[in-house]
């Protein structure tokens, strides 16, 4: 008798995975270089990937989980064994995302990777044309936006994401103007996490609130409109906006110590193409084990005690005294990037947090 296949309602986990360093742009806030800029660019061979699809595998059928990866570099492409891998996730049923670039994206490139299981493909937009290009490499704009239309007569949903900086701040609601425009299928930003200590996110707490709004009102309206484009909301300083705009509200049977959303560091986190694990990828100097290590899989492993170490809420500075934390938690791995310090403030949050301290009081 067959086995049977996991039901689709059980739900999934995603392993963002990179696959190699190589990559076609030298990005200023690319994290790669960032934290060595003399780094070797290393490729994972195709014997080694099959042993982290193998062992993501038990783990998530050990859970219960349906497993799925977002994969990235670098460019994905570039790594020399990237179709024997799409073929063998083909072939064990694994949908897969790719976190790109544009520059390897031909017709029959996007048709090859439908057929082999490639349900969305990511690419960055860091602004408008000269700030973009600036922080990427010239022409990348427009390669960017031309890559869009061949992606989707493939059949594959476009994701557009940009990195959020003081340098680009303003020029972010006329990106997603253009995301719309050219009916992008899934639209978002995250903010840049300094990478080094001559580098810093200057973006002031309140400029950063006003961002959001701004933001949000044109997300809105595109919704009202019908607009198919959709906008993840991956900031969780969200979740502060429309607490306080009064679009959402604190559940009254939420159960004390529950982490219901935001901040998903450490669930399960990020695969680099050595097998190291990162509790985030965005998060310096998170290394919680290997996926090749013997404990990878176990419950009571070191991996899985330095994984909830990250997701103890009394160690956050603010967050802890937060009624939102539950909910929340910002973003650490720029709190991390800016001061050094993981769990301190997270520097673009314009909370108050001594009311809730009050009133928890
Ligand atoms: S203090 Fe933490 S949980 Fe509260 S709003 Fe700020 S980032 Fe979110
Ligand atoms: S620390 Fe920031 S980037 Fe990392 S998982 Fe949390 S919110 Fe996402």
């Amino acid at each position: 008798m067959a086995e049977m296949k996991a039901k689709p309602t059980e739900p999934v986990m995603v392993f963002q995975w990179h696959i190699t360093d190589q990559c076609d742009q030298r990005c200023t806030h690319c994290y790669i270089f960032g934290e060595n800029p003399c780094k070797t660019l290393y490729s994972a061979p195709f014997d080694r990937m099959k042993e982290v699809v193998d062992r993501c595998m038990a783990y998530t059928a050990r859970r219960h989980f349906r497993l799925q990866f977002a994969i990235s570099g670098g460019d994905p492409l570039l790594n020399p064994d990237f179709w024997q891998l799409a073929e063998y996730l083909k072939q064990n049923d694994i949908p897969y995302a790719i976190m790109g670039n544009p520059f390897h994206l031909t017709q029959a490139v996007c048709d090859r990777l439908y057929t082999l299981g490639c349900t969305d493909y990511q690419v960055s937009i860091d602004g408008l044309r000269d700030t973009h290009d600036r922080m990427r490499r010239p022409g990348s704009f427009d390669a960017t936006w031309a890559c869009l239309p061949l992606l989707h007569k493939a059949g594959i949903t476009s994701h557009v994401m940009s990195t959020v900086s003081h340098l680009n701040l303003w020029e972010i609601p006329d990106v997603i103007d253009l995301a719309v425009q050219h009916g992008v299928g899934v639209y978002g930003f995250a903010r840049y996490v300094p990478t080094g200590p001559d580098k810093k996110n200057a973006i002031r707490p309140t400029e950063y609130r006003a961002f959001l709004d701004a933001c949000y009102q044109k997300y809105r309206k595109y919704r009202a409109e019908g607009c198919l484009t959709q906008f993840a909301e991956k900031e969780h300083l969200f979740v502060l906006y429309k607490y306080e705009e009064g679009l959402v509200r604190i559940p009254k049977d939420a159960k004390p110590g529950v982490l219901y959303d935001g901040c998903h560091i450490g669930l399960p986190g990020a695969i680099l193409p050595d097998g190291t694990l990162l509790a985030c990828r965005r998060t310096a100097g998170s290394e919680i084990g290997s996926v090749f290590d013997d404990d990878f899989p176990d419950e009571e492993g070191l991996c899985q005690k330095r994984r909830l170490a990250y997701r103890a809420l009394d160690k956050y500075e603010d967050c802890s005294k937060c009624r939102l934390s539950q909910w929340c938690r910002g973003c650490h791995a720029v709190a991390r990037g800016q001061s050094g310090d993981f769990f301190a403030r997270d520097p673009q949050c314009w909370h108050i947090v001594e009311a809730d301290e009050a009133a928890k009081a």
